[in-house]
């Protein structure tokens, strides 16, 4: 009887993993149709100084793709088998590609965003040729390095630490900034982040979410705002939902705040209509 269950909770599970399997090749067939087709596209979602709300200091790059057959797909998970197939390399360049031209396009109309945010994964850390695609982009669109963050999650940096580093230096020495994402859940410790080429700490949406039901997360965000300023990194935080939040932050000194409070991701057009409506950020 029990052979018996076992034999079919197996079947079961045989059955899932091929079930998955196959979706999957699919995903990579449908992504690479889209990547020729140019079916991504880059969605955007501001950043704001928490001391002035009106004031948009940056956006991030978010990358959103809607398949014909699979339908809409988030990121996380179509990320997950562009990183497995290889397939995040030529979909991060044209992520860089087309985070600079929408920039260009925005500061030819003399509307002014510090600068964008880009995601760039672990596996596009291994390629050589990141700088210099990044470098020729930035050059193609007359933008200078500050206009483009990379970010990075903290987990990646503590994983790829010893073999990016160099490639990490390259990337700081152009002139761009660089962001650890999701900070606080990788449990990297102080002294390596000091080593770090970083600019910037992203202070993860977990703790956020929690600033009024876990009395060690507002110890948590306390402490990684006051290291942050003691190592001369600025500080976002992710996920900012409701006025105690941002309150809450503005309070303890996080320099800028991203969450739906502020705008939920939105398209190039969006963003370029908000930015006509804010008042002009010098930073
Ligand atoms: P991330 O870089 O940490 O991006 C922030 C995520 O939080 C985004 O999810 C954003 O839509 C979401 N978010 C923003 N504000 C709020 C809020 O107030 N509440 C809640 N609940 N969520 C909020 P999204 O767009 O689904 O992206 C998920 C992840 O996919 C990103 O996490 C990033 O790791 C990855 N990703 C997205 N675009 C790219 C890309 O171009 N390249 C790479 N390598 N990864 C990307
Ligand atoms: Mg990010
Ligand atoms: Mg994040
Ligand atoms: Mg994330």
């Amino acid at each position: 009887q029990a052979k018996q269950q076992g034999r079919e909770g197996l079947a079961i599970y045989e059955n899932h993993l091929e079930r998955r399997a196959t979706y999957r090749s699919q995903v990579e067939t449908r992504m690479r149709l889209a990547l020729e087709q140019g079916a991504f596209e880059l969605h955007y979602q501001p950043l704001v100084r928490t001391q002035d709300t009106n004031r948009i200091a940056g956006a991030e790059a978010l990358l959103r793709w809607h398949d014909k057959e699979l339908g809409t797909i988030p990121p996380d998970e179509f990320i997950d088998v562009a990183e497995e197939t290889g397939l995040i390399v030529p979909l991060g360049d044209w992520v860089l590609e087309q985070a600079c031209r929408d920039l260009a396009a925005w500061r030819a109309e003399g509307l002014h965003i510090p600068r964008v945010s880009v995601n760039v994964s672990g596996h596009q850390l291994l390629d050589d040729r990141l700088p210099r695609t990044l470098a020729q982009a930035l050059k193609r669109h007359g933008l200078p390095p500050t206009a483009i963050e990379l970010e990075i999650t903290e987990t990646t940096l503590m994983e790829r630490e010893k073999g990016s580093l160099p490639l990490l230096q390259q990337l700081r020495d152009l002139g761009v900034g660089i962001a650890v994402d999701d900070f606080g859940t990788g449990y990297s410790s102080l002294s390596k982040i000091k080593h770090l080429p970083v600019t910037v700490l992203k202070i993860d949406r977990s703790f956020i979410q929690d600033i009024f039901t876990d009395d060690n997360d507002k110890a948590i965000i306390i402490a990684i705002v006051a290291m942050a300023h003691q190592l001369q990194l600025r500080t976002v935080a992710e996920g900012v939902e409701t006025p105690e939040q941002l309150a809450f932050l503005r309070d303890n000194g996080c320099d800028l705040s991203q969450g739906y409070l502020h705008s939920r991701p939105c398209s190039a057009t969006a963003l370029r209509d908000l930015l006509r409506a804010a008042p002009r950020d010098q930073t």
